[in-house]
Order: C-alpha cells, then structure tokens, then sequence
C-alpha cells in the first residue's frame, strides 16, 4: 500500500486523485468496468465502496464488488438486460455478469434517523430511502469501509479517515462506536472478523463501546447472526474471530457454550479450516459447524460410542441448540452424521473381518464430509495420521472404481445446471 503524503492536511471528506493512490483500473473487473461505464453514459455518478476498495488499496484481491450510484433501482433496472431487484423497503439491483454471478447495484442511502423509520408495512417516500453519497458514507460501519472509488476519475474520497485508519491498521467506526453498536449490534461482530481477517486492532474507544454493547448481541435477528456465523467460518481467519469474539464479551451473550480457553483443539482446528480456505477449498457448512461445536459433541457422547448410539444422544441433546442457532435441519442431520461416524475412521478395520463394512461405509451419502472432517481434527489434533492416510487410499481407491465420485457422495458443490437461475448472491454459494 501507498502512504498518502497528503494525509497531513486532513479535511474530510477529502479527495485524492488518481494519482495519488494505489488502486487503479486494472485492479477491477471487465464486468463491473462495463456495469460502471453504462451507468455513467447514461448520466449517472458510479463509484465502488466498501470491502473492494478496502482490500485492494491493502493490496489484497477483493473477493467481490459493491457498486454505488445515485440512479433509482428502476432506472437501473431498465439499463441491464439481466438485472433483478431485491428487497422491500430499500431495494438492491443484482445485475448479472455470468449465469451464476452478480455484482450488487445500490442507490446511495439515506442518512435515516433510525427512531424515525416508519414501521413495518407502512408506506415511505422515496425520498426517505435513497440519499447522497455524503449521506450514503454516513451509514457506513467503518472508516476503512466508507472508502468510495470514483469511477469517472479514478479519484478515492475518504468521508471519516479511512485512509488513515488503513495505513495505522486500525478498525474504527464511522461517527460514535457505542452508537452505532447499539444501533446494530452484529457491527461488533463484523469487527472482530475485520480485525482477524486484516490483522488490524479495534480503536481502544471503540473496544470499550464494543465491550459494552455485547449483551445487545441476545436481540439481534438469529437469522442474520447464523450468516454472520458462516461468514466467519469461511472468511480464512476464524481463528483469530473467535479470539476477538470473546476478548470484546460477545461470546458469552451469542455461544455461552464455546469457550475457546477450554476447549482445547478448537483454535487448531478452525486454524486448519482457515488454512484450507486460504487454500481455495470448498468446505461444506456441516463441516465448518462441526470444527466449531466438536468439542461439546465429543464430550457428550464420551468414550465408548458406536454410531446409533451417539446419532440419538446428539438429537437428544443439541436439539435445542441448533434450534437456536437456526441450524437448518438438513445440516443438522449432515453434522450429526459425520459426528457419529467419527468412530469408525478412528481405527483400520481388521481384514480378517471382510470389507463388507468397508465398502458400505464409503458408500454411504456422508462419508466425504466424515472423512474432511476428520481431517481437520488430525491436522489439528496432530493424531491419527496412519488412520487418515488408510482411509485417504481407500476412498481414492473406491473413487475410481467408480469412474469418479462415489454414487452417494452428498454435501459437496455440484456443477451448476445450465440454465439453472442461480437463488443466491455473488459466486451462488460463497456468499461472503
Ligand atoms: P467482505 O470482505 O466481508 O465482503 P465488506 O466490507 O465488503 O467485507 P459486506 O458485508 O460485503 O462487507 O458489506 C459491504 C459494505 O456495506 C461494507 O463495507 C459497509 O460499508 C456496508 N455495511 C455492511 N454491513 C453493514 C452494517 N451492518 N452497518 C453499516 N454498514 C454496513
Ligand atoms: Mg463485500
């Protein structure tokens, strides 16, 4: 990253030329050069914002593309062919680059006083909603987040000095952290998963702020928290999240269960979860869920645990967990699975016994997870590496008897049918 020598005379919002900065055009995508070029033909203002501008001015690949204009999402709607808008209230255009990815198109936001939203339901002006980018950076959560890349000019306005903030590597909030926190709490959340994923520190202001606004935490949306949940365990820097977490009091208001300081190999195994992300892998919700609650499982189902027996004592017991947390049932039923199937990667079977139950069990719908999923504990746990390596070989062995994948294999990504109509946002199923 650049140091900006002009940071001397701040006065935000503050203007830096092209220049004078370290994103250029080449840093963005063809798709979204074409989406910000037809806007600003047509008479618009299209700039970036958000985590793109973030990452590449830290000199890091940004995972997707957040556009921001001062069209009306009709007016966008009826530049792009494959374009759809979503939302009630406030409304966003997904405008379609592949058959399977978008790039969101927002209309700037008004600064809305947040006790003067009208209730559910109730009718609104538009002008309530849609704003100016002065008004758009004010609803931001972070300095570093309210960056704005214009596209006409390659200019980067700063509204609250997240220049500066990126060049201390300090995570700080835009206007005053308790408000803000109390205002949405799941920004303490995103700030812990900042922190870790930049290697940035919480203001000390906005660390106190945090710290007293976790109990709010308990009346956040369980929906929201459950995509925050799965944010985080794909983000690369789980790890350092969950540390976070419990420094600034979350995690005793939203997982009293976890406790990272006694539980001993879970900082290891979302480490080796984060590694593997790094890596570019794919990894199935059920499995990242199980690297973060194993240790409760574990410990509930004890030593002596044959598969039927602990599937039932998992129902038993974490129902009202996973209820909580909005675990879908599917992959409950996926985690409770590859738990109880545990066991049986724990050991070789012996030979004199036949490979009936060898076969079967590579067979069966859940082994692929099983199998990463005991991965992640013997990378974490240092254990288990002849079982692995045995297991490993065999299922590569069942593989190409099979022509390829095992006929069951359940849980990992399938090629999108062709004129399938992707349902959820950016790459369909890497959501943040
Ligand atoms: P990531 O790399 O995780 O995608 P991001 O900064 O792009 O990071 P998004 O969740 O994609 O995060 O949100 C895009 C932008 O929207 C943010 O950079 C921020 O400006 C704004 N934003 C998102 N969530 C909030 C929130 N809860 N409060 C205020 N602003 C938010
Ligand atoms: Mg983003």
């Amino acid at each position: 990253m650049k140091l900006f020598p002009f940071l001397g005379k701040k006065k935000y919002p503050l203007t830096v030329p092209q220049n004078q900065h370290s994103m250029t055009r080449r840093d963005i995508e063809h798709s979204v050069l074409d989406i910000l070029g037809r806007l600003r033909r047509s008479g618009f203002q299209a700039h970036l914002v958000g985590g793109c501008v973030r990452d590449i001015l830290l000199g890091k690949k940004p995972k997707d593309f957040d556009i921001v204009t001062n069209a009306r999402p009709q007016q966008i709607k009826r530049l792009f062919r494959r374009c759809f808008l979503i939302g009630r209230r406030f409304r966003l255009a997904h405008v379609y680059i592949s058959h399977d990815r978008f790039v969101e198109v927002a209309t700037f936001r008004a600064a809305v006083d947040p006790e003067q939203v009208p209730p559910e339901g109730a009718r609104f002006a538009a002008n309530n909603v849609y704003g100016t980018i002065d008004e758009d950076a004010l609803r931001r959560d972070f300095t570093v987040n309210g960056l704005y890349y214009n596209s006409a000019d390659g200019s980067i306005i700063d509204y609250g000095g997240g220049l500066e903030d990126l060049r201390k590597k300090t995570l700080r909030s835009i206007g005053d952290p308790a408000q803000r926190f109390r205002e949405d709490p799941v920004r303490i959340i995103r700030a812990a998963r900042f922190c870790a994923q930049l290697g940035f520190s919480l203001s000390k202001r906005d660390h106190r702020a945090a710290i007293e606004c976790a109990p709010l935490i308990t009346q956040a949306n369980a929906h929201r928290m459950l995509e925050e949940l799965y944010k985080i365990l794909r983000c690369g820097a789980s790890a350092g999240t969950f540390v976070n977490l419990k420094k600034f009091g979350i995690l005793k208001n939203w997982l009293p269960e976890i406790d990272p300081d006694r539980a001993p190999d879970l900082l290891a195994r979302l480490a080796v979860v984060d590694r593997m992300r790094s890596e570019g892998k794919e990894i199935p919700v059920a499995v990242l869920l199980s690297a973060l609650l194993y240790d409760l499982f574990d410990e509930a189902m004890g030593a002596k645990r044959g598969f039927q027996e602990s599937f039932t004592m998992l129902h038993q017991r974490f129902t009202e967990l996973v209820m909580r947390l909005r675990i879908p049932r599917k992959e409950w039923d996926s985690i409770s699975n590859l738990v109880a199937r545990q066991s049986s990667l724990e050991r070789i079977p012996d030979p004199r016994k036949g490979k009936g139950f060898e076969k079967r069990f590579i067979r069966n719908a859940h082994f692929w997870n099983t199998l990463m999923f005991f991965e992640v504990r013997a990378d974490a746990a240092g254990s288990h590496e002849a079982e692995l390596k045995y297991w490993k070989e065999r299922a590569a062995r069942a593989r190409e008897q099979e022509g390829g994948r095992p006929r069951e294999e359940a849980g990992r990504p399938r090629k999108p049918r062709r004129r399938h109509r992707p349902q959820g946002s950016k790459p369909a199923n890497q959501q943040n």
